[in-house]
Order: structure tokens, then C-alpha cells, then sequence
């Protein structure tokens, strides 16, 4: 017994480093098919999925306000990059013959939908992926805040959070190589522990909610079809460990 949940809809945080691949900077093609094949191989089996696109690869807010620039204007500039990137999953999926909408939260209409919340949904319950850009649409948030947030309006059984290492460590894995990796933990052990899952409003937001967060490696092979099947990938948090 894993004691995993098995989700049947899910949202999956991809955060912008993800879609790099091998380049310094901007969107892998590649990369992107990978993904892409992954999430399409879990929907064709029945999974509804709401994908959240960070903007990382590109830009982000920080880099603006550590050189003395204005933080807002970097954070706008920041998610904007995201709707570059959830245009390029957004292709990619449909080239695999998988309904996708991409979904802003600042309104571009020419470009894509605006996110509204029961137009999110309904697309889901129709079948198709809803791939988020903008964040939360509010500058001094992060695309992991914007997932929390997403996950819990449109009723997700749990966050997948896609990261680059295995799941929740004891201490940094790239710095300490006998970090203990975590089957799973309370949201009350993360906080005691002081350990590192998402930033501070994303995880506050699923604590206060009881939203089950998975935090997985986006880069192996199948991990997400595991997930789905209640297999025991990455670390899960929840409020009692088993979701
Ligand atoms: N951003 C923002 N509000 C949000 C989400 C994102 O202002 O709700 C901006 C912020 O500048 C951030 C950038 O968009 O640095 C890219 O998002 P993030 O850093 O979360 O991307 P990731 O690290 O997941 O690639």
C-alpha cells in the first residue's frame, strides 16, 4: 500500500527553467514535446489536467528590482514571459492531437483567452487542458502562488509541482548529497522542519486549503503517469501524510 491518493484531475505547476532544456535561455523545442507527450499520454487516459507555466527561462521580476528597477514593471515584464511559454505548451499539445487552451490572466485577446474561473472549468470538464499564463495576474507573486490559487478554484484533487530534483528534502540535495529524500510529510512538519517546498504564499494558500501538493521530479521519464496511478513518485505533503 502507497497510501498515495490516485488524483483524477490535477494541476501541474511547470516552471519556466523546466522548458530550457539544454540552452542557457528561452524555450527548448524539444523539451517542450517531451513534456508535452507526457501530459498527453495521462489526459488520453482520462485525467483532467489545469497546467500552470512559470516564466523563469525568460524573465523574471527580481532581476529588474536587484539591478534598483521598479519591481512591478519586472513582474509584469516576468509574466508575460509565462504567456510565451504557455503558448509554445499550448502548440505542442495540439500537435499531439490534445485540445489545449491557453488561458491568461491579463487579458490579451488577441492572443488568448483571459482566464476566467467557470470558462477554466467547463474547458476542463470538456476535456481539454487548460495551460495557465499570467500567474496569479498580480505582480509581487510567483507562478507557484498562481498554482495554489488555480488548483483550489478549479477543485483539483492536488498540485503537482514539477521540480528539478527528486521531491522534499532534509536539506538541499545539490549541496548536501546524504539529504534525506521524503516519502511524505504534514504541512506541520514542512513549517517545523523549515523545509523547502514552495515559497511562502504558495504553501500557506494549500495549507490553509488542505490541498495535497506533489513535489516530483518534471524531468523523469513517466513520472507524472505514476503519479496518476498512486504510485509513491516525489514527496507528497499533505495534512496527514496519506491525502
Ligand atoms: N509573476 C508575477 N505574478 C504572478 C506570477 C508571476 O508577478 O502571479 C512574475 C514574477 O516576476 C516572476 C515571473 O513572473 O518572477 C515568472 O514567474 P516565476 O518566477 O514564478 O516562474 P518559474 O520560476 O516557475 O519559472
Amino acid at each position: 500500500m502507497s497510501g498515495r491518493p490516485r488524483p483524477k484531475r490535477v494541476l501541474l505547476k511547470l516552471s519556466g527553467e523546466a522548458l530550457i532544456g539544454s540552452q542557457a535561455f528561452g524555450i527548448d523545442d524539444g523539451t517542450v514535446r517531451r513534456f508535452a507527450e507526457e501530459i498527453a499520454a495521462v489526459r488520453n487516459a482520462g485525467t483532467e489536467l489545469a497546467l500552470v507555466i512559470g516564466g523563469g527561462n525568460i524573465f523574471r521580476g527580481m532581476a529588474i528590482a536587484a539591478q534598483g528597477g521598479d519591481r512591478v514593471t519586472g513582474d509584469h515584464m516576468g509574466m508575460l514571459a509565462t504567456v510565451m511559454n504557455a503558448l509554445a505548451v499550448e502548440a505542442a499539445l495540439e500537435r499531439l492531437g490534445i485540445a489545449a487552451r491557453a488561458m491568461s490572466a491579463i487579458e490579451m485577446p488577441s492572443i488568448c483567452e483571459t482566464y476566467i474561473h467557470r470558462r477554466a472549468a467547463w474547458h476542463m470538464d470538456e476535456g481539454r487542458v487548460v495551460v495557465l499564463a499570467g500567474g496569479t495576474g498580480n505582480p509581487f507573486f510567483t507562478t507557484d502562488s498562481g498554482a495554489a490559487l488555480r488548483a483550489l478554484e478549479l477543485e483539483c484533487d492536488a498540485l503537482l509541482k514539477g521540480t528539478q530534483v527528486d521531491g522534499v528534502y532534509s536539506a538541499d540535495p545539490r549541496l548536501h548529497p546524504d539529504a534525506k529524500l521524503y516519502d511524505q510529510v504534514t504541512f506541520k512538519e514542512v513549517i517545523e522542519k523549515g523545509l523547502a517546498v514552495m515559497d511562502t504564499a504558495a504553501f500557506a494558500l494549500a495549507r490553509d486549503n488542505g490541498l495535497p501538493i506533489i513535489v516530483f521530479n518534471i524531468h523523469e521519464p513517466r513520472a507524472l503517469a505514476r503519479i496518476i496511478a498512486g504510485e509513491p513518485v516525489g514527496t507528497l505533503v499533505s495534512d496527514d501524510g496519506l491525502g
